[in-house]
């Protein structure tokens, strides 16, 4: 009965199709996949990201920190690689090495890379990413530069793996749910404590979908899972390293299904968090309950992909509001250290003669697979209205991505934007020379997602 669990096997697949009324099974044997598994978990004692209240750098692992990459290829040759990490999001300069290496090396472009990320809160501090959030000293500030040069090397070296690996594959899509994540602009952690033992929801808007991509050798077994959840990786916030939630996830997930790899991408959740939170056994508990909905939709009929892949990509230039002049970095001085140490920074920058930009490009990204899967991947820290408003439009399977690609900042919906308070004008905490993105931001970027969709047409 082994055979139960893989819904790829010859048998089990007729079923699979037969019950959905699909493509023929020709049509999905014939995607080519290839996966990889870097480590990253960082050898020296370095400064974590994500949280300005630490006081010390790492003392240690709770697990491995994992760069993982899938590598497709349809039946016309069209290829593209997604890549998983365990890491806060990855910052301009690291992207555009990426690419730069990936492109060189490899031969892949840019429309056909997608690098996202879990958004731990307990992964390394990375080049060029909320710098003034953290007290470093030159020896930190050298590990940093030194690990994220090194980080460049390995992402671009998971993706020629994968490449290089790739084998006949067939594709499966489904879809799964899970509700720790809580809009945390809307409930405060005690709240939600007490609405929870009284067998209620917190408030909303939240996404508790579970997306989930298959992908299974044409004998069966499973060779990658990949899946998202839109919830900030933010269950633990000491000194250990950890994926946090999804990192429990993956390892579970591997282990369930030796020889895959499980790979995690954090969807539109940057006002959502896992609440209540702060021990190791809700991490685990967070990380079982999305293990458990993946396993869920994996031990299901699935609906097969047919064998084709499109992939568009543009920069949306969005506006921002607040650029830093002297004045400004000036009286911002006084509200915090982190304030203070942006405003040396920025201050040194404008005394050799830099003149700060007014726009930012946000990567957008479409995917399309099998010409019915739509995958849409916004750079920053995406509020939920996004995936929402997304899955209202394109239809309610979308998988949208946040934190791809560059991870610059939050990026608030027009109805965040309008509220105010801290996922709306957080540019001070990654560094943004600007106070907050124009009001236009949703219309940008949700144009440019338009424009990408119908080009794929
Ligand atoms: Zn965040």
């Amino acid at each position: 009965m082994l055979c139960f669990r893989w819904i790829g096997c010859p048998l089990f697949a007729a079923v699979a199709w037969s019950s959905l009324g699909g493509a023929p099974i020709a049509a999905q044997t014939a995607w080519k996949a290839g996966v990889a598994k870097v480590k990253i978990t960082p050898e020296k004692p370095m400064w974590l990201a994500g949280y300005s209240s630490r006081t010390k750098p790492a003392e240690g692992a709770m697990h491995d920190l994992w760069v993982k990459a899938l590598a497709l290829e349809a039946a016309d040759g069209s290829r593209g690689v997604v890549v998983s990490a365990d890491l806060l999001g990855f910052p301009k300069a690291l992207y555009e090495g990426i690419i730069e290496r990936a492109g060189k090396d490899h031969g892949v472009q840019r429309r056909q890379v997608m690098l996202t990320s879990s958004h731990t809160h307990s992964g390394p501090a990375l080049s060029g990413a909320l710098m003034d959030c953290y007290p470093l000293d030159d020896q930190q500030k050298a590990l940093i530069e030194e690990y994220s040069r090194q980080l460049v090397e390995k992402v671009a070296g998971a993706i020629g793996q994968a490449l290089a690996q790739m084998a006949p594959a067939t594709l499966w899509r489904g879809q799964g749910s899970t509700d720790f994540g809580v809009n945390r602009r809307n409930n405060g952690e005690a709240e939600v404590v007490k609405l929870r033992e009284q067998g209620l929801q917190p408030k909303g808007p939240s996404d508790h979908d579970v997306p989930v991509l298959v992908v299974r050798s044409p004998e069966g077994p499973l060779r990658a899972v990949v899946f998202g959840y839109a919830c900030h990786s933010t269950t633990l916030s000491g000194y250990e390293w950890s994926g946090d939630y999804s990192g429990f996830t993956q390892i579970a997930l591997e282990k369930e299904y030796p020889g895959s790899v499980a790979m995690f991408y954090s969807g539109c959740g940057a006002d959502q968090n896992p609440l209540p939170r702060r021990t190791v056994e809700l991490c685990q508990k967070y990380g079982k309950m999305l293990g458990d909905a993946v396993q869920e939709v994996v031990g299901k009929p699935l609906e097969p992909i047919d064998s084709k892949l499109q992939t568009a990509f543009e920069f949306a230039d969005v506006g921002m509001e607040g650029i830093a002049t002297p004045k400004s970095l000036e009286e911002q001085s006084k509200d915090s250290e982190i304030y203070a140490r942006r405003a040396r920074r920025l201050g040194a920058l404008l005394e050799q003669g830099e003149k700060f930009p007014t726009s930012y490009p946000v990567p957008v990204q479409v995917w399309r697979l099998g010409g019915q899967q739509l995958w849409i991947a916004l750079g920053g820290e995406v509020v939920v209205d996004y995936s929402l408003a997304f899955k209202a439009k394109y239809g309610a399977q979308t998988w949208v991505a946040g934190y791809s690609n560059d991870c610059m900042s939050y990026i608030p919906s027009e109805r965040i934007w309008k509220e105010g308070r801290y996922e709306s004008n957080a540019f001070f905490v990654y560094g943004v020379p600007a106070d907050r993105w124009a009001p236009d931001i949703e219309q940008k970027l949700t144009a440019a997602v338009d424009r990408l969709v119908k080009g794929l047409q």
